[in-house]
């Protein structure tokens, strides 16, 4: 296996509850600082290099983000954790040290998440407020001489909206910052987002004004033909750990590969309950419910029971594998 690992601690937990969250909503819950050290140690025998990354869902989000940063480097092992153009917006809402903090450390550009204009990206982010954050944010950031980035996520509900987010975008980009990005998408099917697909975006109906700005949508398929490649498909899910294996670590101390949301099927052992023996064994051999369920069914067959032939909801192949995979899981674990 390769001696690089990547840990992603849920050491804070996160202020918003987005609806279209990867990874699941989990409760907020502050872990000692020392867990880092633990959790280091508990892998150091295995793998040669490890990044640490105090948090999985916020970055940023406790109040002693700078000494935090300094120490998830000191504790890594031959190895620097990166900052992923990621930032906190409600803590850039409200920080003045925030911006200089990130240029310190080497930030010139974040993301920031839109789902629609005031009160649709206060339902969809779980809080009152986040609309007028993201706002505050993106001003600051282009004060502060960083690049803004904005996500937009689509679906059925709130195409009209990301159009007019999509003209604000346009507007602040030409009165104040001509760098800045944007980019709209369906998102991925799991974890909380999965519970948007009634109301998951069809390829038809994806404006042709937000096309250009339109992530992948070359590659974007209609979900009725992911099913019919999938139903000519003899061959075993593939999922498997290969490079640099990433670990999310929940704040209960369960492992789970990265791969999706932090289901059960993806849990590789408690750092708690197993030896770091057992959890490398199961690491390297693939001794995971889901891998291990991976090989006794084919796609075809997974196609075949869950999949809707008739539905234009937009979907790239590899997320909606995920999508019918998790399915599956759920129903025979
Ligand atoms: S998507 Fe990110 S910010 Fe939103 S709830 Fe999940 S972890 Fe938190």
């Amino acid at each position: 296996m390769d001696p690089m690992l990547n840990l992603e601690v849920d050491m804070y937990g996160c202020p918003n509850r987005c609806l279209h969250c990867w990874l699941g909503h989990m409760p907020n819950k502050q872990l000692p600082d020392e867990t880092d050290k633990f959790i280091v140690d508990y892998f150091r025998p295995f793998f040669g290099r490890i990044a640490y990354y105090s948090w999985m869902r916020e970055p940023d989000f406790c109040d002693s983000y700078r000494e935090r940063w300094f120490r998830d480097i000191a504790v890594s092992v031959n190895a620097v954790p990166q900052r992923f153009e990621l930032a906190g917006f409600r803590r850039i809402a409200r920080d003045d040290a925030y911006i200089p903090f990130l240029k310190e450390v080497g930030v010139r550009k974040v993301q920031l998440t839109l789902f629609g204009l005031d009160e649709t990206q206060d339902r969809y982010v779980g809080r009152k407020g986040a609309f007028g954050e993201v706002m505050l944010a993106t001003r600051r950031l282009i004060q502060g001489g960083i690049v803004p980035r904005w996500q937009c996520f689509i679906n059925e509900e709130n195409i009209r909206e990301i159009g007019e987010v999509y003209a604000l975008y346009k507007q602040i980009r030409a009165e104040s910052c001509p760098e800045m990005e944007f980019f709209v998408h369906e998102g991925s099917c799991d974890g909380e987002n999965r519970k948007l697909y009634p109301i998951r975006i069809c390829k038809k109906h994806i404006p042709d004004s937000l096309i250009s700005a339109y992530l992948g949508y070359d590659e974007l398929l209609e979900e009725k033909d992911c099913a019919e490649i999938l139903l000519g498909s003899g061959s075993h899910p593939d999922y498997r750990i290969e490079g640099a294996v990433t670990l999310n670590i929940s704040n209960t101390l369960d492992a789970y590969l990265n791969f999706t949301h932090l289901s059960a099927p993806w849990r590789v052992g408690s750092l708690d309950a197993d030896s770091p023996e057992t959890l490398y064994r199961r690491l390297e051999t693939g001794d995971i419910p889901a891998l291990r369920l991976a090989k006794q069914v084919t796609w075809k067959e997974i196609a075949r029971r869950y999949s809707d032939a008739g539905s234009e909801r937009a979907f790239s192949l590899d997320d909606y594998k995920m999508y019918l995979f998790n399915r599956y899981l759920e129903d025979n674990i």
